[in-house]
């Protein structure tokens, strides 16, 4: 399998939101992308500029960072036929890499503008090389800085300007070249534009030290919380039901945290985090990992601190 190092720039509307497009706020305007091939050796360069059919005056912020003039924006090609181009250049078995998330969501948000078929009709995995510097280089794992500060820490020099399409993606190629554990690659995301529509086509994926699950669309909160798939505590290893020892709850109202305990793996953390899908769903990732008794003990007096908090704000209000 090859890897498409994406990278994209977008205009947005001159005037701010006045007269934005409500389709369509972020228009591309460039696509830049390396392929790889599975050794992650470069095996071609995609670039190519896009005509503007929506936003015809450069943003002013958009301008300074990216240095394209609308002049030079006009002689590109149009939107659905760099796409075509783009595709036939990516061949068949490929997995996006892109510096976070952003980027795909607005190629798929542009080619719905422009009446393209999807990219895929469900979640798909790709490598977010933001998430994968993390991993590899931050101490919490968890950080996500930018791409020039992880050119910078990795000493990649910098021969080319940064903030175009081209640019980018070659920098992101470079980034992940330095990344030499294998297994971080083993982190892949999951683009969320299209939700799964069906039951069926939800997504369960183990990695090596925890599970995730995508759900289908809910109409809102409530009815996500009560489906049965949903707040279901199985063990992903055995598949067996694990008791539940810290019912859902939640601190902030859209992620939720529990606590069980299958006989045979031990103690499970499981997480929801609730998201609004682009056609406006409410739908659930929730991920499990086995976690040790100390960590038991964390989120449980996580919660033995939230009943009383909100246990003292009700003494408040009765005294008030
Ligand atoms: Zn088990």
């Amino acid at each position: 399998m090859n890897y498409v190092v994406m990278d994209l720039e977008w205009n947005q509307p001159a005037d701010g939101i006045k007269t934005e497009n409500r389709e369509l706020p972020f228009e591309i305007v460039e696509v830049g992308a390396i392929l790889l091939n599975e050794e992650r050796k470069i095996i071609g360069e995609f670039t190519q500029i896009v005509k503007p059919t929506v936003y015809n005056e450069m943003n002013e912020i958009t301008r300074n960072l990216i240095h394209l003039r609308m002049k030079e924006l006009k002689q590109g090609k149009t939107f659905p036929d760099t796409i075509k181009e783009f595709f036939e250049w990516c061949g068949d078995d490929y997995i996006f890499c892109t510096w976070g998330s952003l980027d795909l969501v607005e190629l798929q948000r542009n080619m719905k503008y422009h009446g393209l078929e999807p990219l895929d009709y469900r979640p798909f995995p790709y490598l977010d090389i933001q998430k994968l510097f993390s991993i590899a280089f931050e101490e919490d794992r968890k950080e996500r800085r930018s791409l020039e500060y992880a050119v910078e820490y990795l000493n990649i020099p910098r021969d080319i300007p940064f903030h175009r399409a081209f640019s980018d993606a070659y920098y992101t190629a470079k980034v992940m070249a330095e990344i030499t554990q294998e297994d971080v690659f083993d982190n892949y995301s999951y683009d969320t534009y299209h939700i799964p529509k069906r039951r069926e086509d939800e997504v369960n994926v183990l990695f090596h030290d925890y599970a995730k699950y995508i759900s289908r669309g809910f109409a809102d909160k409530t009815a996500a919380m009560q489906d049965r798939e949903v707040t279901s505590t199985r063990c992903y290893i055995c598949k067996k039901n694990a008791r539940r020892r810290t019912n859902w709850f939640s601190v902030s109202g859209k992620h939720f945290y529990s606590v069980s305990q299958c006989e045979k793996h031990g103690y499970m953390k499981g997480k929801i985090r609730l998201k609004k899908s682009e056609e406006g769903k409410i739908f659930v990732v929730k991920t499990q990992k086995f976690i040790n008794e100390e960590q038991v003990l964390e989120i449980e007096a996580k919660k033995a601190a939230l009943r009383e908090q909100r246990k003292s704000k009700r003494v408040l209000r009765k005294k008030n």
